[in-house]
């Protein structure tokens, strides 16, 4: 089955992302929802938001890439 890839973000809508296989962020975080974001715009910042991206989610990712 293909891994369903998607970015998530805190339910807070802080602009806190995570990334996560199917809706289960990779770092285990809780309180999270889904959003219609890419994974090509992880790790972009536009300058009056200020998002924030999981390093622990970042980390893990690469990891599944580079598998
Ligand atoms: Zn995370």
């Amino acid at each position: 089955m293909e891994k369903d890839i998607s970015v998530h973000e805190n339910i807070s809508g802080n602009y806190f992302y995570h990334i996560a296989i199917n809706d289960a962020p990779l770092c285990g975080a809780k309180n999270t929802m889904r959003r219609e974001l890419s994974l090509s715009s992880w790790g972009m910042k536009s300058p009056h938001i200020g998002e924030r991206y999981c390093q622990e989610c970042d980390r893990l990712w690469k990891k599944i890439e580079n598998d």
